[in-house]
């Protein structure tokens, strides 16, 4: 009854929210720390001790989980020798283990309870019997979450992709498309690399901007909200051991169980497939594009925008240093009327 103001204000972390909760957004502090990790139940950041209060002022925000991993000396046996190791139930929370504490000397306990503010309540979890549904449920997400940190290693990714539920019953027009196996060209602009073929209809078309510095019109996405044609495979990665599969549908990266026979409906043969840049290795003499030239988007036709969305500067991984200076630049007034 303590979180009933508060209800509107706790979120279950979908699949795109990043829940962060092995650091404090503003210091080095972490689960292990004395004040343990306090994480936003809204935004899923996460606080420190002395940081949380700062952001229940500011934002409002009242309820945090609390997260604190005990760390305490080995009770030694009577022999002098630790005592059985017993099997670790006690630790759930995704954490380096800390090297300076040798683990055989000290065992680790992890709690997790519900914090209200200001007051500081506090409600031990799990609390399956007293808590709304939609509270536990939140609460299971948050702890079972992987640390964005994690999420964006390329290794962890690889096993773990959902099977498309566009996948089994997928419809492949007899069209008579086949796709090359190089020299592809994005069908609506000039663009040669982020090419996307759809797995129903064998169009080729680019991808969206993204931050791994390849450019890109989202004419994929585009031809996706006219035919709803679901999955698409991103062109050069395709090897024997798979491909690059994003279903427009889920809105997330996807595995194909029948990639090779939806290749193959296009005349794309996976098993003798390997990644290629589009054929750059043949006579082609275009040079690769730089990534100057991507962060340019030189050959796109631009078009001048603004309103909602189109305020501010994108990070395209690391460059926060370039956008700050452009602010700077932008901020002066002898360059504004220039
Ligand atoms: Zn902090
Ligand atoms: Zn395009």
């Amino acid at each position: 009854e303590l979180l009933v103001p508060h209800m509107p204000t706790i979120r279950v972390p979908r699949s795109g929210d990043r829940v962060y909760k092995s650091e404090c957004a503003f210091s080095y502090d972490s689960p292990n720390s004395e004040g343990g990790l306090y994480v936003c139940m809204n935004t899923f950041l996460a606080f420190g001790r002395e940081h949380v209060e700062r952001h229940f002022r500011k934002t409002g925000q009242s309820v945090y989980m609390h997260l604190k991993r005990h760390v305490r000396e080995k009770v030694r046996g009577a022999s002098g020798g630790a005592l059985p190791k017993r099997r670790n139930s006690k630790i759930f929370l995704d954490l380096d283990t800390d090297d300076d504490l040798n683990s055989d000397d000290y065992e680790y306990e992890d709690e997790a309870k519900l914090v209200i503010f200001p007051e500081h309540h506090e409600i031990a979890l799990p609390n399956i019997e007293e808590l709304p549904a939609l509270v536990t449920i939140a609460c299971d997400a948050v702890l079972s979450s992987k640390s964005p940190y994690r999420k964006q290693d390329p290794d962890a990714w690889g096993g773990e992709l959902p099977v498309s539920k566009c996948a089994n019953n997928l419809t492949q027009l007899d069209n008579g498309v086949r796709i090359p196996p190089s020299g592809w060209k994005c069908g609506r602009c000039d663009l040669r690399e982020n090419l996307w073929l759809n797995l129903t209809d064998g169009s080729v078309l680019c991808g969206k901007w993204s931050s791994d510095s390849s450019g890109g019109n989202g004419h994929a996405l585009e031809h996706y909200r006219d035919t709803g044609y679901p999955l698409a495979v991103k062109l050069g990665t395709i090897t024997p051991d798979g491909a690059d599969v994003y279903s427009f549908q889920e809105e997330e990266p996807v595995s194909d169980p029948h990639l090779g026979r939806h290749l193959a409906h296009f005349g794309i043969d996976m098993l003798h497939t390997h990644g290629t840049e589009n054929g750059l290795r043949d006579n082609d003499l275009r040079p690769r594009v730089s990534e100057w030239e991507v962060i340019q988007e030189s050959g796109t036709k631009l078009k001048p925008m603004y309103g909602p969305g189109y305020t501010g500067l994108r990070n395209l991984g690391n460059s926060g240093y370039l956008s700050s200076v452009m602010q700077a630049v932008f901020s002066i007034p002898e360059f504004q009327r220039a």
